[in-house]
């Protein structure tokens, strides 16, 4: 399976967890949890909003470990979503 990385959220998803542009096809460079129907599902989400999600999910909800999460946050500035908001 492949695995792709979310521009948005910086998780891995697989292709059953592709957003979905306007036109319903799929988008690869975001997760469905992020990307839906051509646009955000979140649209005050922020890096900093992210960051605190991400060690929720790893120390409330067990989802991943504590070390993924930092990985994903050391991400996030570099990811297509957040790249252009901070220049
Ligand atoms: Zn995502």
């Amino acid at each position: 399976m492949e695995i792709l990385i979310c521009q948005s959220c910086g998780l891995p998803f697989g292709k059953k967890s592709m957003g979905t542009n306007r036109d319903k096809t799929k988008n690869d460079e975001y997760c469905i949890g992020c990307f839906d129907k051509g646009e955000f599902t979140d649209h005050s989400l922020t890096m900093h909003k992210l960051e605190v999600k991400l060690v929720e999910m790893a120390e409330v909800h067990n989802e991943i470990t504590l070390e993924e999460a930092q990985e994903v946050i050391k991400e996030l500035p570099y990811l297509k979503r957040w790249h252009m908001s901070i220049m």
